[in-house]
């Protein structure tokens, strides 16, 4: 397994780095929207590679998601005055349509990627 040091999201380039420090409520990573930066645990006993995996796609999506600016959107479409059914359905799609998208954007422009599955 090889995790990238960085990639492209649309038009945003995101970096990806180990920390030996703690996170917040002992996470193995986060996802700095700030900086648009991964980060990941290089401690000892987070260092399991399906740990690191599983974290690492755990965090891209977050990076996605941020990308696609989904709080916005569900804010945008809470307050349109639709049944809750109605809007979990649009929301699903959009997140569907939106993340489909996105992911084979990602997909497609980092090819190194489908080193950090296995
Ligand atoms: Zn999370």
């Amino acid at each position: 397994m090889k995790i990238p040091e960085r990639i492209k999201i649309g038009n945003r380039l995101v970096r990806v780095k180990f920390s030996r420090e703690p996170f917040n409520d002992d996470a193995y990573g986060w996802y700095d929207a700030n900086n648009f930066t991964i980060l990941l645990s290089s401690r000892d006993q987070d260092s399991n590679p399906t740990t690191i995996a599983e974290t690492f796609w755990h965090e891209l999506m977050h990076a996605i998601n941020d990308f696609n600016r989904f709080s916005i959107e569900m804010q945008r479409e809470m307050d349109d005055k639709d049944t809750p059914e109605t809007d979990a359905y649009k929301f699903e799609e959009m997140i569907t349509e939106r993340t489909a998208k996105t992911l084979l954007q990602v997909l497609q422009d980092n090819p190194d990627l489908i080193k950090a599955t296995n």
